[in-house]
């Protein structure tokens, strides 16, 4: 073969190989719905794309089961189309101008000249497409035109056949001689479109999407067997942008309507709890004043019982502040807290009445363990009680009697590490990462023997992560849980 119709060839599969990429990349660069199809429409008349005259979508709307006639890019007019390809040739003037200064004239046989050919090439024609797109938008006066079309996919009388109905018996992507099939446009659209147009469909898993339809009005060139293969390979590419852009739309709506019923979730527990906190608080009050005998005198049995209705009603109160907690926090976070140096020795000394009620029951001893005293934490106080309280009250309710809850304090560097150890029931492995999240229970039957909301850890990631702590858990089922918090020493 001549030398020469090989380069010619050869420079015409790079050419194309060129297109391709950047179609691909065009197309890869958004996950908009509207930006997908502003770029296949742009795609389609750019130079660089594939170089038709004017691109037409026409959309598939399940509802009414039709294409409309939806967006169009393009000169409408003979006029319009001088200006348009003119503007094109301006940029590519500009562009060329660019590249020529930054190369130098005469070192075009230069290889790394030709690289950075290469490179400003494809910046050129993104330029081209992004400033076409720019200029005209998808709002024009083609639009405008289309736009009043709405063909049904089912023709179920006989001549009501149109030109997207018979790409769509086609299935692949077509030519058609509009002289000829006069019948199957509306006249407007017969004004519109040039005498030949090329349509090729957009389908996804769901079905069809779209129809997409091509000519070169105002054009030397004709559509050709490379143009009819190249917009078939669009079509698939396309229709698989569309996909993932609807894949994305959907997921982002899925997790719009998540982080509204966690807003609601929120919000209903806040109420809920707010609701109950006041009859609770009058419950108290009444039960004290009759336990102190103000209102007459008790026996002992009646004391007793009055014992267990404030020692539960207690127990409920402390319930639902968890709750309002909880449900404050993650609506807007720990909003009063004053980082200081803090000495958690002392922290932990205050707690441990608290928690008395509860190591007595269980016949818990807890122990506390450090070969230095532990220095002073940079953290909040009441923030850091609250945490304590919360691990060991745990630590000494999932372990069996007569076993020991250890706290450790140990210096790493510059943190100090606070160890709540138990040899408890321990955590399967692969609930542990849930331990954290609200009103999560590893045993969450009716019948478990353990009493609680499943929000106390969840309550200490969130006052942790405004606190300057960070928390970590070691556990295995049957040996025991290790809950390990690091704070910043205080210089
Ligand atoms: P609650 O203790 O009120 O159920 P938490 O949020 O404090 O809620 O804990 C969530 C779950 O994590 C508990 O229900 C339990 O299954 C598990 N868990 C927490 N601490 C321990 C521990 N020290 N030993 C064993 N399991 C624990």
């Amino acid at each position: 073969m001549d030398i020469s119709i090989l380069t010619k060839n050869l420079k015409q599969i790079l050419e194309q190989t060129q297109i391709i990429n950047n179609i691909h990349a065009a197309l890869s660069i958004t996950n908009k719905i509207e930006d997908v199809s502003s770029i296949i429409m742009s795609a389609l008349i750019s130079k660089h794309g594939l170089d038709f005259s004017r691109s037409f979508l026409f959309l598939y709307n399940p509802k009414t089961e039709c294409l409309e006639g939806k967006y169009a890019l393009g000169p409408s007019t003979e006029e319009e189309a001088k200006e348009f390809f003119e503007e094109q040739n301006i940029e590519e003037k500009y562009l060329n101008g660019l590249l020529e200064n930054i190369n130098g004239k005469d070192t075009k046989d230069n290889i790394i000249s030709n690289i950075t050919d290469t490179l400003y090439s494809n910046l050129r024609s993104s330029a081209v497409w992004i400033d076409s797109l720019q200029k005209h938008g998808l709002e024009n006066e083609l639009t405008n035109q289309i736009s009043k079309h709405c063909f049904p996919v089912t023709v179920k009388k006989k001549g009501k056949k149109n030109f997207l109905t018979q790409v769509l018996e086609q299935k692949q992507c077509i030519k058609i001689d509009v002289i000829k099939n006069k019948n199957l446009f509306p006249k407007d659209l017969l004004k519109i479109f040039d005498k030949t147009i090329a349509a090729v469909i957009l389908k996804t898993k769901k079905g069809i999407k779209a129809i997409i339809v091509v000519d070169r009005k105002f054009s030397s060139r004709d559509i050709d067997l490379i143009d009819i293969k190249n917009l078939e390979w669009f079509g698939i590419h396309s229709a698989l942008a569309i996909e993932n852009a609807e894949l994305f739309n959907d997921l982002e709506n899925a997790y719009k309507e998540l982080k509204e019923v966690e807003k609601l979730k929120t919000n209903f527990i806040s109420i809920i709890s707010h609701e109950l906190r006041t009859p609770l608080t009058s419950i108290l009050g009444f039960v004290e004043l009759i336990s102190k005998e103000k209102v007459g005198s008790l026996n002992d049995q009646q004391k007793e019982l009055l014992q267990r209705v404030s020692k539960n009603t207690f127990h409920l109160v402390h319930m639902v502040n968890d709750l309002i907690q909880l449900a404050e926090l993650e609506a807007e976070g720990l909003m009063e807290i004053k980082l200081t140096p803090i000495d958690p020795l002392s922290c932990f000394m205050g707690i441990l009445p608290k928690l008395e009620q509860r190591r007595k029951t269980r016949r818990v001893d807890v122990e506390v363990n450090f070969k230095e005293p532990p220095p002073k934490i940079i953290s909040d106080e009441r923030t850091l009680e609250k945490i304590l309280y919360h691990l060991l009250d745990n630590a000494i309710k999932f372990s069996p009697e007569h076993e020991k809850v250890i706290i450790h304090f140990d210096r790493d560097d510059k943190k100090l590490v606070i160890t709540v150890e138990d040899h408890g029931i321990g955590i399967p492995k692969e609930k542990l990462r849930k331990i954290f999240d609200s009103f999560y229970q590893v045993d969450s039957s009716l019948s478990r023997s353990y009493e609680g909301l499943g929000v106390g850890l969840s309550i200490i990631r969130l006052l942790l992560s405004s606190s300057n702590g960070e928390i970590d858990v070691h556990s295995e089922v049957g040996v025991g849980s290790k809950f390990i918090i690091k704070y910043p020493i205080a210089e």
